[in-house]
């Protein structure tokens, strides 16, 4: 791009102008998506761990109410400082009310166990705690284990863990952890509570601290996107200055021109009169000597009006050209810049489409085709298949060889999937060993046909663990969606059709 063309065409400027303004709209909505998702997720890790401390509580309600007014609110900021000292706080806080909270405990544990041994003891023990002195509640509930099941052989933490209902925590954490997008840095950290989570048989001590890191986790992840946000909202304001700058010097650039216009109008006024009065001395002269003497003055006033006009006319472009020349610097500055945050804005869309560990779309990227395949299928009516794959007894690979060898497996079966569909096929991992396929133009008995060869070819595959060949299935459940379908009815039905699958032995497909 030419300087000079720039500068021959002032409506190369508005141009300029509209398209960074555009720009700033587009980076402007998909932040705003960025903050909808942010909201989303503190708004269920609320929901999740409300009731999990009474001191949270209020708190928790609170960052609900505040998230109804946006991201950026102030109020919002304080509560979660506000929250976060208290969750600081939460370890060495006294309990409240000993003395409430070990009614409580009595009144649940006498719900859950109902044995007439057990009530009557239960009733012995909960009037002996009120008189002697247990200093802590871990006292207390050895105490009441001891006589609830002394006999018992499983550790008492997996009885207090069991009657927490840890598994409903668990899940809402794991969705949480799918739902949002993990800057890169933190995969791994993600993956481990991923897989701490899914893990079953946990302590409550264990489980304590899974949910403590996994909360950790979550506010560093939220901490990142802020401070991202941060950056990107900077070098709005800086392209906004420099906006500012442009204007200003283009104003310059204008103003020097007008100038340079009022200076020759003033020589050629200046001169004309001159001549004027050159002319008018010489019709009324009558002696030739006073004559000449008027045209050299007259002249010499001349010569100097045209050079001092030259000289300031140089001046004056040496200005222009200099602020012309700013103005491409600046030009320049914006273009490199703008690449910059376009490139940046790719980087953070496919980042936030695709899944880590695989490189294929993930639930994400699945949500916002199947909307694109739904309202195709609905205006043409050509049939539209979705399939669920699920790994067969995935979680012995990990049990037997390590989480490593299961990534390995997981990326084997991405490949697998990938290479053996067609182009029109949409496939994502949908969380864990889960895929999803969506299959336009195809009828639920095609889909059939195209997935047996896919779990035929899989079964045939094997993988190699620590120098040993395993054998490696996988099931599917298939559906077409038909009329009254909605992207959840159909999703429910070749859930259930999965569900058949693996009751009927596994490595096997089923059409619902
Ligand atoms: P089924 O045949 O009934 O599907 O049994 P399964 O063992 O495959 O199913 P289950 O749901 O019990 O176990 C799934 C396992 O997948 C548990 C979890 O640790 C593991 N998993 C989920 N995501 C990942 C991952 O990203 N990497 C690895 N290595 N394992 C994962
Ligand atoms: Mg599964
Ligand atoms: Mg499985």
């Amino acid at each position: 791009m030419s300087f000079f063309s720039k500068a021959a065409d002032p409506d190369k400027w508005k141009e300029k102008y509209l398209d960074l303004i555009d720009e700033h709209e587009q980076s402007g909505e998909s932040y705003k998506e960025k903050e909808d998702l942010l909201c989303k997720t503190i708004v269920r890790l609320t929901i999740a761990t409300t009731g999990l401390d009474p001191l949270l509580d209020p708190h928790l309600l609170s960052i609900r109410d505040q998230l109804k007014g946006g991201i950026n609110s102030h109020a919002l900021k304080d509560e979660l400082e506000k929250f976060t000292n208290s969750v600081a706080q939460l370890k060495h806080t006294p309990p409240q009310s000993r003395s409430e909270e070990t009614e409580l405990l009595f009144d649940f544990l006498l719900q859950q166990y109902t044995t007439e041994k057990q009530q009557s003891i239960l009733k012995l023990l909960r009037k002996k705690a009120e008189t002697v002195k247990f200093e802590t509640s871990d006292q207390l509930f050895i105490a009441i284990l001891e006589v609830i099941e002394p006999d018992d052989d499983t550790p008492a933490p997996n009885i207090i863990a069991n009657h927490i209902d840890t598994g409903i925590i668990s899940r809402q954490l794991l969705l949480l952890l799918e739902g949002i997008e993990i800057p890169s840095i933190f995969d791994q950290q993600a993956q481990t509570a991923k897989q701490l989570l899914t893990a079953s048989n946990q302590t409550a001590a264990a489980f304590e601290s899974i949910l403590d890191k996994s909360f950790k986790l979550l506010l560093k992840i939220k901490q990142h996107s802020q401070s991202e946000q941060k950056d990107i909202d900077q070098f709005l304001s800086h392209i906004t200055e420099q906006l500012a700058a442009l204007d200003v010097s283009v104003m310059g650039a204008s103003t020097a021109a007008q100038q340079s216009a009022e200076n020759r109008n003033k020589l050629d006024q200046s001169v004309s009169e001159q001549m004027e009065e050159l002319q008018l001395s010489s019709t009324n002269a009558t002696t030739l000597e006073p004559l000449k003497g008027i045209i050299n003055s007259r002249l010499a006033n001349i010569a100097k009006e045209i050079r001092e006009h030259g000289q300031k006319e140089a001046i004056q472009r040496q200005k222009t050209q200099q602020q012309l020349d700013d103005l491409v610097d600046k030009i320049k500055d914006m273009e490199s810049e703008s690449c910059e945050l376009k490139s940046k804005l790719k980087i953070a869309n496919t980042r936030a489409l695709r899944d880590t560990l695989t490189g294929l779309p993930n639930r994400n990227a699945y949500n916002e085709r199947l909307e694109t395949e739904l309202a195709r299928w609905k205006r043409y009516h050509s049939p539209l298949s979705l399939i669920i794959w699920d790994i067969d007894h995935f979680k012995n690979i990990n049990d037997s060889y390590g989480h490593k060898a299961g990534d390995k497996v997981l990326l084997l079966i991405a490949k697998q999937l990938s290479d053996h569909s067609r182009a029109t096929d949409f496939i994502s991992r949908f969380g864990g060993e889960e895929f999803t396929m969506l299959l336009p133009n195809t009828d639920s008995k095609s889909a059939l046909i195209l997935a047996t060869q896919l779990r035929q070819t899989i079964e045939k595959t094997g993988f190699n663990a620590s120098g040993a060949s395993v054998a490696i299935t996988i099931s599917c459940g298939i559906t077409e969606f038909t009329d009254n379908d909605t992207d959840e009815t159909a999703f429910d039905r070749a859930d259930q059709a999965l569900y058949q699958a693996k009751e009927q032995g596994r490595n096997r497909c089923c059409v619902l």
